[in-house]
């Protein structure tokens, strides 16, 4: 069986990977346009959640992947008028050239060599195959060869962003809101190495509009975003790389698979930076397509259906709690006339999925706070 891989990014290495491990027979092709060691942002973050769920599926690559990842188990929210400790809520950050690196070795370790700098134009330039997996990020090709099939929905969001890296490390999965003259700004920020964080710039359109970022060049708009982060950043640089202001694409498919195409990762969905879960769901969409294929006896034609009717269900759920907490973070501004108690209750609800009994077991630090405070933890 012959299979053609687009993209070498966290979901076409690990559709190789577990493919093979599966078949060592199968015929994998990958063709990726970068060389193997280009990557846009910094580090990427997994949740306690999606570490169990890979350790579960996958021990090997979870076994592969926690000795290289930075652990914290709180969430901090810097107010103006405070900071607020939500303990429990377990995450893990690794860089994401590091993670694309372990998976590139493990993927040599099973024979499979990507086409690196191979930009694939057209699919018919493509050796034939049996099964094409789009893995090809949020502009995928596969998913462009025929959008009609694949029902594909991408609008923008409002508010705007932009990626750095830092010269520095934080304790915590940081989320850090201040007043500037313009208006509110936050900063999602969170350790992935040694010295190293992320450090996610987001702002509501309005506040983007009198920055004046639109029209000024990259190193003018860091050295704004470095004084309104200034007591984060202390003497730490904020590290450029691509770092352009967007808009979040929300996209979603009706139909994952045309013939023998089928989608996966970003080229399929995007769920919000905010909940860090975009390379966990490209993870899991892969184990989900495998899973079908085995169960269909490796008939194309019968696994594609049955790989999006098993994993649309559980990928919706995760993919409402991104768009709920994108739909917070359009308003963060107007949340912030909250004190800091009722501001973080209703940051860490905002995915709409978080009960006073789940709140409670996962965080009892922060619920006794909010007890203490006489403030009802469906508040918010
Ligand atoms: C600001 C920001 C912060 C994020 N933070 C997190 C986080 O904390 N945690 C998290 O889990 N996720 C995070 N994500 C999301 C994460 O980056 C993606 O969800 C994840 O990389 C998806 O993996 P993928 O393999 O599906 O796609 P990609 O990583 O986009 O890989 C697609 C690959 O396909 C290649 N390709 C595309 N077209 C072609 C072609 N025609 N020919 C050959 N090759 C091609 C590309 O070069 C690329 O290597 C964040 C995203 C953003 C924007």
């Amino acid at each position: 069986m012959k299979i053609n891989i687009l993209g070498a990014g966290p979901a076409g290495l690990y559709a190789a990977i577990l493919l093979r491990r599966t078949r060592p027979d199968l015929d994998i092709s990958i063709h990726e346009q970068n060389p193997p060691d280009a990557t846009f942002g910094f580090g990427v973050v997994f949740s306690d959640q999606a570490m169990d769920f890979l350790a579960q599926d996958d021990p090997e690559t979870a076994a592969l992947i926690s000795p290289h990842m930075m652990r914290w188990s709180d969430i901090v929210v810097n107010h103006p008028e405070g900071r607020v400790v939500i303990d429990g809520i377990g995450f893990s950050g690794i860089g994401r050239l590091e993670l694309l690196q372990l998976l590139q070795e493990r993927a040599a370790a099973l024979g499979i060599r990507p086409r690196y700098g191979a930009r694939v134009e057209a699919l018919a330039d493509l050796p034939a195959a049996d099964l094409v997996i789009g893995a090809d990020g949020l502009n995928s090709l596969v998913r462009g060869s025929d959008p009609q099939a694949f029902r594909a929905d991408l609008t923008e969001a409002d508010n705007r962003f932009v990626w750095y890296g830092a010269d520095r490390e934080f304790d915590a999965l940081t989320q850090t809101f201040v007043n500037t003259e313009h208006g509110p700004m936050t900063a999602h920020h969170y350790s992935y190495a040694p010295g190293r964080a992320t450090f996610i710039v987001e702002m509501q359109a309005d506040t983007f509009a009198r920055t004046g970022f639109a029209q000024m060049a990259e190193p003018e708009y860091r050295a704004a975003c470095e004084a309104a982060f200034a007591d984060q950043l202390g003497p730490a640089r904020l590290i450029p790389n691509n770092s352009l202001w967007r808009r979040f694409p929300n996209l979603a498919c009706g139909r994952w698979h045309a013939g023998n195409r089928v989608l996966v990762g970003d080229a399929l969905h995007t769920a919000h930076f905010s909940i860090g879960s975009g390379t966990r769901l490209a993870l899991e969409d892969v184990i989900a397509l495998v899973h079908a294929l085995e169960g269909a006896d490796w008939d194309v034609a019968q696994a594609l259906p049955a790989y999006q009717a098993a994993r649309q269900p559980v990928l919706e759920k995760i993919v409402t709690a991104a768009r709920n907490s994108a739909a917070w973070y359009e308003g963060f501004g107007e949340h912030m006339a909250l004190d800091p108690w009722h501001f973080s209750l209703s940051y860490i609800r905002r995915g709409g999925r978080l009960d006073a009994a789940r709140l409670q077991a996962m965080a009892p630090g922060f619920a006794a706070e909010l007890a203490a405070r006489g403030i009802a933890p469906d508040a918010a």
